[in-house]
């Protein structure tokens, strides 16, 4: 299941608020103005960040099952515990980060026509 991204709507007024899921319309609450929103589709962007959260979680995954293999076979090992959690912090959160960022910085920008 991939998760809707939210959206904000600013109208020509200044006024903005946010869009309501599958909303096929939205009302300016400054001013009144109706904007058709049917033709949105975030669904790329959802998509991209549903990606990019499932690696970032296998990431902690992977370290949380590294570590308990570890604790069964060889407890003395379990010293290097913090190497690992260091790898995560040092390697896989700032991938992640940035992903995050290149995916935030290529956000589409819709232009709506007032109905
Ligand atoms: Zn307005």
């Amino acid at each position: 299941m991939v998760r809707t991204v939210p959206i904000t709507v600013t109208c020509e007024c200044g006024g903005s608020g946010p869009l309501a899921a599958r909303s096929p319309a939205w009302r300016c609450p400054h001013c009144g103005t109706a904007y058709q929103t049917d033709s949105l589709d975030p669904s790329h962007v959802s998509h991209q960040l549903a990606i990019v959260k499932r690696m970032a979680w296998a990431g902690v995954i992977a370290v949380l099952a590294i570590v308990g293999a570890l604790a069964f076979m060889a407890p003395a090992v379990l010293i290097a515990t913090p190497a690992l959690l260091a790898a995560y912090y040092y390697s896989i959160l700032p991938w992640y980060r940035r992903r995050l960022r290149g995916i935030y910085a290529a956000l589409p920008e819709w232009r709506l026509l007032p109905q």
